[in-house]
């Protein structure tokens, strides 16, 4: 499918980029995994034009009967990966003004593909990682977030990868092209549905909690000097994950919990994060664009006031500067 605009997140920020987008007759669509953050807001109060208070859920599922009341197709779909992309496409399914040229192939966990001329990440803000001892310590020194950019380094060596979705099972069948040496922690989760039948047969599944992350002798493939079998220095790389049920020797360790996020996406692009309270978030100019052409952020996952009212108003800005590039 062919779009001017793909909005990925379907909250308070994507559902106003929308609103703007489809009234100013581009293609757009919103691609959403559930309610975000609004799923945990039990009573809201402080947000315009409401009299009582509203709980999260029933605000965002107003807000997405507005935008299909206009058309707008609203996708239930979780998004697994964001390309960027070089070719000529057919032209914009929807929508008067037509997508000559698309520049990103967005990839769901259902398998569709969507083209779109500009992404608009309104994915809200993660509050993944995992609170374990040496989680910090590990990251850059055989953590990595990032199955492409760093799998690289990891061929035939022995690795794990955490999470139980399908965000797990895309990075994990990434790194599978480049070792077969893959376990899957789950950390005390089940595997979601449909999760089994799209991971490789012969990987290990480790579903016990995760206790914390050792070094070891083992050699990354990216650890600065340390060489198999050496003996680790205090700053050397990963060497295990320590779980309830045992420990097992990894290499490296790709941390894919969840769903795809803003910062996951950006690692994968080349785009730029934001740090201190606003890490994982991506640092957009005042056009709410990223560095990469194209590419816009807005609400929470542009970081800043992480509240509803700021999100709607980054949605409005960011369509009508979306807007301005694409009648250009
Ligand atoms: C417990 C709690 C209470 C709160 N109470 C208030 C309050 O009273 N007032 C207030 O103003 N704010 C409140 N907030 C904050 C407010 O909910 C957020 O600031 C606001 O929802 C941000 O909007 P957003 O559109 O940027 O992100 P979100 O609302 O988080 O929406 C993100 C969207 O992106 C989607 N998404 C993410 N990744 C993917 C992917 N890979 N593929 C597809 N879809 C994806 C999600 O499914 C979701 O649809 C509260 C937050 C919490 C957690």
């Amino acid at each position: 499918m062919n779009y001017d605009v793909v909005i990925v997140g379907k909250g308070p920020a994507g559902i106003s980029a929308a609103l703007y987008l489809a009234r100013a007759k581009y293609g757009t669509a919103v691609l959403g995994k559930d309610f975000g953050a609004l799923t945990k807001a039990e009573g809201i109060e402080n947000f315009y034009g409401l009299e009582k208070p509203l709980s999260g859920i029933e605000l965002a599922e107003r807000g997405i009967r507005q935008a299909e009341n206009l058309g707008i197709p609203v996708i239930a779909s979780e998004v697994v990966g964001i390309e960027q992309i070089f070719s000529d496409s057919p032209g914009a399914d929807t929508g008067v003004q037509s997508a000559k040229t698309a520049r990103f192939k967005l990839l769901t966990s259902d398998k569709r593909e969507f083209f779109a001329r500009t992404v608009l990440l309104a994915t809200g803000k993660q509050r993944v990682g995992l609170p374990v001892p040496g989680f910090t310590e590990y990251q850059g020194r055989g953590i990595s977030f990032c199955a492409v950019c760093d799998g690289f380094f990891y061929r035939n060596k022995k690795i794990g990868v955490v999470g139980n979705g399908f965000y797990a099972a895309a990075e994990l069948n990434h790194l599978y092209t480049l070792t077969k040496d893959i376990t899957l922690f789950t950390n005390g989760l089940e595997l979601d549905s449909g999760v089994q039948e799209v991971l490789p047969q012969d990987i290990a599944i480790v579903k016990d909690k995760i206790q914390a992350i050792e070094g070891g002798a083992s050699h990354a493939g990216n650890a600065d000097g340390v060489q198999t079998g050496e003996t680790v220095q205090a700053g050397g790389p990963i060497g295990a994950v320590k779980t309830s049920g045992g420990t097992y020797d990894v290499q490296g360790l790709f941390i894919a919990l969840g769903t795809a996020g803003a910062a996951d996406f950006a690692a994968k692009l080349g785009v730029q994060t934001g740090s201190g309270a606003d890490a994982g978030t991506l640092i957009v100019n005042e056009r709410f664009q990223t560095n990469l052409p194209g590419l816009y952020a807005a609400g929470d996952a542009a970081g800043g006031y992480l509240q509803i009212a700021k999100a709607v108003s980054d949605g409005a800005h960011a369509a009508k500067f979306i807007i301005q590039e694409l009648r250009r």
